[in-house]
């Protein structure tokens, strides 16, 4: 089925597609599975650049790990080796350009960040040194708990804390910038289908044809797929591990309470520019869990179940935060991590399968914007850029 049938299909206004851009592009029929942030950002740079796009999802937008994660832009010391420090670097350059055209909800706070025992404050101190001899870093400086408590005078630090106080860092509403970003797509004439699940590709004389769908087949010169935790089984490829949960507490909004991402013991917290309080627990369920937990629920099995674990995180929070009374919870939900193996994100083509690229990593929303903007430009003009050379899939081949 061509787009033309599919928009009457759905019923929707078929909107013109940007010729003027459209110049700039041939092969461009792009199919986008998946939308998260990593897909929906993808898509919005390809139909910027006037590719005709169709973004496809088997169950919602934001319905993956990109609904439930604590939405921290950061380039701090988990991304080693340089190579991966250097791309989250760029993801936070590529994040101020991008809330230039789309106005984004992220809030430039910087974090926080400390443990609670010695020995995690130790190697906490000793991973950052490792950042300073990276030619190039994030910002960062180790502070005392008065210069915390200056800054975020809610927040109870204790004297024996060494405190990163990382300035460049940012929290951003990711299920709101999916939406934003989706609206752009079908402004510039894109087609956002879901539920809309992947079945299959289809190819003709060796190249792809088009992609076979729960919806039916659209044409396509090239896929996309950025499907996090089932991008493996989808592709027959090797390249995540098992992924692991975490949950996600999102209050209504609220008055102010805090003024930067804090990155405290068990628990992270922040608030957003709307109010809305955030918090993500540090530790997912033990691997003992795991068996019980392999259908991957996204949410908790009853509401006796979501306020224990609602209690559970505030009351960690509240043993280092004070002002977190009256808090109306939103919604409490399970996120699941797409974990690649080796730690560094995958991206890039698929070398056995023609036609397809591939965009998986965990720190997804940290790197949205810059993977968008690489992704694109290797889709469309057929480079290989070097920034992106070690995050090849074809390394675990
Ligand atoms: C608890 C938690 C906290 C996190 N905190 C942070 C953080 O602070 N900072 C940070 O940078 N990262 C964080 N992450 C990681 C980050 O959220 C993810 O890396 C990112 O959201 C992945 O985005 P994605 O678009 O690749 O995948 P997803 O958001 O999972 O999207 C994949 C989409 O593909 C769709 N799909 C799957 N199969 C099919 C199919 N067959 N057909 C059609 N569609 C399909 C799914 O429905 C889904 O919507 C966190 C993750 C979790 C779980």
């Amino acid at each position: 089925m061509d787009r033309r049938s599919f928009t009457k299909l759905l019923g929707t206004a078929a909107i013109a597609y940007n010729s003027g851009l459209k110049a700039l592009v041939r092969g461009d029929r792009v199919v986008v599975v998946g939308a998260g942030i990593i897909g929906t950002t993808i898509a919005y740079e390809l139909s910027k650049m006037g590719a005709e796009v169709t973004l496809i999802d088997k169950e919602s937008p934001a319905s993956g790990a990109s609904g439930s994660s604590f939405s921290w832009i950061n380039a701090t010391y988990p991304k080693k080796p340089y190579s991966y420090n250097l791309l989250s670097q760029l993801g936070i350059d590529a994040y101020k350009n991008l809330e230039k055209e789309i106005n984004l909800n992220i809030s430039w706070s910087g974090s926080l960040e400390w443990f609670d025992s010695i020995d995690a404050q130790k190697k906490l101190l000793n991973e950052v040194a490792i950042l300073k001899k990276y030619p190039k870093f994030s910002p960062f400086r180790v502070i005392t708990d008065k210069k915390a408590k200056f800054l975020e005078p809610n927040v109870n630090f204790t004297s024996n804390q060494n405190i990163i106080l990382s300035e460049a860092d940012g929290a951003i509403d990711t299920i709101n910038a999916i939406s934003l970003m989706i609206e752009k797509i079908k402004q510039f004439g894109g087609l956002v289908l879901h539920p809309c699940q992947f079945q299959g590709l289809n190819y003709r004389n060796g190249k792809l044809s088009s992609v076979q769908t729960s919806l039916g087949e659209l044409e396509a010169d090239q896929a996309v797929f950025a499907c996090g935790i089932d991008t493996d089984n989808l592709l027959s490829i090797n390249s995540i591990t098992t992924p692991k949960p975490g949950v996600i507490v999102r209050t209504t909004p609220s008055e102010k309470r805090l003024n930067k991402i804090v990155v405290g013991p068990g628990v992270h917290v922040h608030q957003q520019l709307d109010g809305r309080v955030i918090f993500g627990e540090q530790a997912g369920a033990p691997s003992s869990h795991l068996e019980r937990l392999k259908d991957r629920p996204k949410d908790f099995p009853s509401g006796l179940f979501t306020k224990q674990h609602v209690d559970r995180i505030l009351k960690m929070a509240t043993t280092f935060i004070n002002n977190l009374d009256n808090l109306e919870v939103e919604k409490a939900s399970i996120g699941w991590r797409p974990l690649p193996r080796d730690g560094k994100p995958v991206i890039g083509r698929l070398n056995k399968v023609p036609g397809v690229y591939v965009a998986v990593m965990h720190s997804g929303v940290s790197l949205a914007a810059i993977v968008g903007k690489l992704a694109t430009q290797e889709i469309l003009d057929g480079s290989t850029n070097i920034i992106l050379q070690d995050f090849r899939p074809s390394r675990f081949n």
